[in-house]
């Protein structure tokens, strides 16, 4: 009797061992998982932006497969053995998640309940409701370097079909951004033998200039027209930055870089484009402008001079300078934070409300470490009044203050592109939680 027990005993240690380090692994990824939901609902950061998965938890049965199939990782995680968008604000739609779920507990959707997604209405060959004027990429919903690329040259398929040649000096096509999507668009409308602009208000690249410094980007394969294959599955922001610049020489010389669109009238057959350098008149409108949108201006007096920019590219070029950075945002906070880093730079911060409610608690605490330690001069309840040459004026209320200035970035997030499609007249749909 005694070795029965012994040997029961001895098959069923490892098993209770196993079992506690299961249990143990469970109770750390509920605790890390639940740290970062409530993060981000401290944050404000609780409002996907594009498409994203919404979980059915009477259909999951908690296995985790779409915690590690998401390309971003930590975006979903396990709470109470169920799965949870616990950082919403940083999915990018790649929907991976869904692919691997097997019980078919996901569904991807746009907006949320509580806040709706304004998605332009399209045809499958993606046309708006108005004639002429087409959408591509990220713009029309669907996020993804890939989606961007193909579509970008399924939409020149569509316009070069319609074209019917005709005599004058209006453009066949123009093509409003240089992301993926636009840029693929400007490779088959070449390809086609068009007559194109690429108008892009900021330089090429799109969106993928904006990630942070050696982002690693997941992509799969797509076919680019003349260049061929898009190899990449795994690559920094770096590599493939300088893969956009080399694909944007193909049509380098139809390229206008910081040359924003700000109206688009039809007339008869044509459309005219205004941006503040030059009126361009086109059969065809390709709009490819993403969902970031057009960087919110301060609207002061000195705000055109070319000090005052609108991102961190490069903290390093701003050591021994005067800098301000102007918003209460996350990329704000990150911004003042790099610069501050800087050696011999004196950096101001300046937010128009009384505390940071919209920023990561990471970065609010490395703020007030950094404004503690004299390395940030922050100006809270402020608002920037001037900007001249080698000063800028701050309006706290109660008093002004007058500062050194050599730069400005102002990070005071994006006006949305969708104004700008009703203005054209294009049908646009909010959605709340639906695909
Ligand atoms: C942090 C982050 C990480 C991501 N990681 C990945 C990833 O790993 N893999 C992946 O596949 N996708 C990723 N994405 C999504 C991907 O970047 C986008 O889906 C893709 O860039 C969309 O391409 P697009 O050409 O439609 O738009 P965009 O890349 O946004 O390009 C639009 C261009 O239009 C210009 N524009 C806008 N308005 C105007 C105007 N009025 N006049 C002139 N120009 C204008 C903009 O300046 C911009 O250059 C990520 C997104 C973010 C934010
Ligand atoms: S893959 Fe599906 S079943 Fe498994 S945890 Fe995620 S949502 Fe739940």
């Amino acid at each position: 009797m005694p070795s029965v027990f012994l040997n029961v005993l001895v098959f069923s240690m490892p098993l209770a061992v196993l079992a506690s380090i299961y249990l143990m692994l469970q109770k750390r990824h509920h605790a890390k998982a639940l740290d970062r939901l409530q993060e981000a609902q401290a944050s404000g950061l609780t409002e996907p932006a594009t498409l994203h998965p919404v979980i059915d938890p009477s259909v999951c049965i908690g296995c985790g497969t779409c915690v590690s199939a998401c390309p971003e990782g930590r975006i979903l995680g396990l709470i109470n053995r169920k799965a949870v968008l616990v950082s919403p604000a940083s999915c990018i739609g790649h929907g991976a998640c869904n692919d691997a779920c097997p019980t078919g507990a996901i569904s991807l959707v746009f907006g949320t309940e509580t806040r709706g997604v304004e998605i332009p209405q399209l045809d499958s060959d993606f046309e708006t409701t108005v004639p002429g004027v087409f959408i591509a990429g990220e713009l029309g919903g669907m996020g993804l370097i890939k989606n961007a690329i193909a579509q970008g040259k399924q939409a020149v398929d569509a316009i070069s079909w319609r074209l019917r040649k005709t005599s004058g000096s209006a453009l066949d096509l123009v093509i409003v951004g240089a992301g993926p999507a636009g840029l693929s668009a400007a490779l088959a409308a070449r390809q086609k033998g068009l007559q194109f602009a690429v108008l892009e208000q900021d330089s090429v690249g799109g969106t993928v200039s904006h990630y942070p410094r050696g982002k690693v980007v997941m992509t799969q394969p797509a076919e680019l027209p003349l260049v061929g294959k898009f190899q990449f599955r795994e690559a920094s922001k770096e590599t493939l930055m300088e893969f956009w610049e080399s694909v944007a020489d193909n049509v380098r010389s139809e390229i206008h870089t910081g040359c924003r669109v700000e109206r688009i009238e039809k007339s008869a057959d044509l459309f005219t484009i205004t941006t503040p350098q030059e009126t361009f008149h086109s059969r065809f409108v390709l709009l490819a402008m993403g969902r970031r949108g057009t960087p919110r201006k301060l609207g002061v007096t000195g705000e055109d001079l070319p000090k005052v920019v609108y991102r961190l590219i490069d903290p390093e070029q701003y050591s021994n300078r005067h800098v301000l950075v102007v918003g209460g945002g996350d990329s704000a906070l990150e911004a003042a934070l790099a610069v501050a880093g800087q050696p011999g730079t004196t950096t101001s911060l300046s937010y128009r409300s009384g505390a940071f409610s919209r920023a990561k608690t990471k970065n609010r605490s490395a703020v007030e470490t950094a404004v503690a330690a004299g390395k940030i001069n922050l100006f809270m309840n402020s608002n920037v009044t001037r900007i001249e040459a080698s000063e800028v004026i701050i309006d706290s209320g109660d008093r002004q203050d007058t500062l050194p200035n050599d730069d400005i970035i102002v990070c005071a997030g994006g006006v949305l592109a969708t104004g700008f499609l009703r203005s054209i007249g294009i049908h646009v749909e909010e959605k709340f939680g639906t695909v």
